[in-house]
């Protein structure tokens, strides 16, 4: 399966505002992929229209989001059932910051219908940090049934390697992305204990045209864990 498991939507501030959910999905079709994840900042309020237009073009969809935690550390949650959507967002906005957005400054957070008609503007900030630990973050996402994996470990600012330094042991983890699939190797060197951890290598598409090419597949071992019922 030829996946891109990290795409933002209009809903995270930093993307551009084209990234409703029909442009995203038909440009994902466009791009052969089989898997996507749209993972937004903070919150999982774009998720169930995703997953009925992505259903809607025969694509297949993990409902995601990208998490802030309190160390600034970017990880990602996935989940396969709907039903434990309105939980995990229940305590994403009870760990949020009271922060009104400043559209003209982070950017808009639109939320759009499954025809891509903005339907509303997300009001509080979805930019910064949650007043949550990484080890919370990993409770949470594993108490409601999801997987957590690190976000662009080395590459990009927010990374755990760029705030902590290094993966503490035993963190609970299902997976980690690397930003070039070259960093598989040099993972796999620092932490020869993961050799079975699934390791993903996403676009973090702000824009259309950043998402993947169908280029990589899941690794059965990736496939099993992630997608299969
Ligand atoms: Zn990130
Ligand atoms: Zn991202």
């Amino acid at each position: 399966m030829f996946y891109d498991l990290h795409i933002h939507s209009g809903l995270s501030p930093c993307a551009d505002d084209d990234m409703s959910p029909q442009n995203i999905i038909q440009m994902a079709k466009i791009k052969g992929l089989d898997l996507i994840s749209i993972c937004d900042h903070n919150s999982l309020r774009q998720q169930a229209i995703c997953a009925k237009v992505a259903k809607q073009h025969h694509l297949n969809y993990l409902y995601g989001v990208e998490i802030q935690t309190k160390e600034e550390v970017h990880v990602l949650a996935y989940f396969r059932d709907e039903a434990d959507l309105p939980e995990m967002q229940a305590w994403l906005s009870h760990v949020q910051m009271k922060v009104m957005n400043r559209s003209n400054f982070f950017g808009h957070q639109y939320l759009y219908d499954k025809e891509d008609n903005i339907i509303e503007e997300e009001k509080l900030a979805l930019i910064f940090s949650l007043n949550a630990s990484l080890e919370e973050t990993l409770d949470k996402i594993h108490t409601h049934h999801g997987l957590a994996v690190l976000a662009h470990i080395y590459g990009r600012k927010n990374g755990i390697m760029t705030q902590l330094g290094f993966i503490p042991k035993g963190l609970p983890i299902d997976g980690v992305e690397l930003v070039h699939e070259e960093e598989i190797d040099r993972f796999l060197k620092e932490y020869p204990t993961y050799v079975d951890l699934p390791c993903f290598v996403n676009s973090d598409a702000h824009t259309l045209s950043d998402i993947h090419e169908a280029s990589l597949a899941l690794t059965p071992g990736a496939q099993k864990r992630f997608w299969a019922k």
